[in-house]
């Protein structure tokens, strides 16, 4: 300690370390507010189709206005709800919204796929019905619910999840990989797994254009992903250099700020109908150009 580096300065004590585990508690004890009084929202995200350049879907994203920490993003409070067990809590707010908005715009005619991060941690026996009491109660098609893993939540040594994931494949959801690049997935797991789609880690993607080797990452995903009859997506897709090299690879789909931020679902609804204005169409597999 301090005391027995005799006596001078306490040089040891970091402010930043008190705050830290002060967040952490405001966030742990806020959670269960947060869903009740409408602090917790979700953002979505639209991705497009690199080759016919429509609306395919959106990503749906945690958001949270704290009451006495301000807005947060996910990177901040998902680690903390996964490590106290309440992220099963967030998964399940998530879904529902989700779910219900998907269900919102094909009222509206809008055939949209919705997308849903699940950790690990919540992809226990449980969570195949919650997923389809929650498509049955909205009346939402599985087919056009994603669920997002990312590759270290299905790696090799999380065989825990593997139940869940083929149950839910077998009801009819799709399943993605999500940030995949960053973890140990050998070709031969990803095989095993029931999985629809590959998502390329932003990382790579933003690096894209500046970092060679990040292209060519990116070019053997999505050669690596097509042998296995996957729909590979890019997120982190920035500028638009960007996005015709990814074309010309053969990528399939893309998601980042060059088409859209994350968007409330009511500024989503805007950024949809701005499109349905401008290309006279409906977003959806068939629609209008971004
Ligand atoms: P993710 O699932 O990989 O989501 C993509 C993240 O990249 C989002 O960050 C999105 O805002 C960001 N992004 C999209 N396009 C671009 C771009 O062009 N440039 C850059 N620099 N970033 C871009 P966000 O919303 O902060 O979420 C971070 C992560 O938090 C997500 O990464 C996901 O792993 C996790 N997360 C978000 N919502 C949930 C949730 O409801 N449940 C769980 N378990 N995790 C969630
Ligand atoms: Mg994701
Ligand atoms: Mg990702
Ligand atoms: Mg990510």
């Amino acid at each position: 300690s301090a005391a027995r580096l005799g006596g001078g300065p306490v040089r040891c004590y970091e402010p930043s370390m008190g705050e830290r585990a002060d967040r952490r508690l405001a966030l742990i004890r806020g959670f269960a507010d947060a869903i009740a009084d409408g602090s917790l929202t979700v953002h979505y995200q639209p991705t497009v189709s690199l080759e016919a350049r429509t609306v395919l879907g959106v990503e749906a994203l945690a958001r949270w206005d704290h009451p006495e920490l301000g807005a947060l993003l996910p990177d901040e409070f998902v680690p903390v709800l996964e490590a106290t067990g309440q992220i099963t809590g967030l998964t399940l707010f998530v879904l529902d919204e989700a779910v219900a908005a998907a269900r919102r715009w094909l009222d509206r005619g809008l055939r949209l796929s919705v997308a849903v991060n699940v950790s690990a941690g919540a992809l226990d026996d449980s969570f195949p019905p919650s997923v389809a009491e929650a498509l049955a109660r909205h009346g939402v098609p599985p087919e056009l619910l994603t669920l997002e893993v990312t590759e270290s939540g299905v790696s090799a040594e999380r065989e825990h999840a593997m139940p869940a994931l083929r149950r839910l494949s077998v009801m009819g959801c799709r399943l993605a990989v999500d940030d995949f690049g960053t973890g140990q997935s050998s070709l031969a797991h990803l095989r095993r797994l029931p999985v629809d789609q590959v998502k390329i880690d932003k990382s790579f993607v933003l690096g894209m254009g500046t970092e060679a080797g990040d292209a060519a990452v990116v070019r053997a995903i999505v050669e690596m992903g097509h042998t296995l009859g996957l729909t590979v997506v890019a997120e982190g897709v920035e500028d638009g250099a960007v996005r015709v090299a990814l074309a010309e690879m053969g990528c399939d789909v893309a998601q980042g700020y060059l088409v859209s931020r994350p968007l409330s679902a009511g500024h989503l609804d805007q950024w949809l109908d701005s499109l349905v204005r401008e290309g006279g169409a409906t977003p959806g597999p068939d629609g209008p150009c971004v």
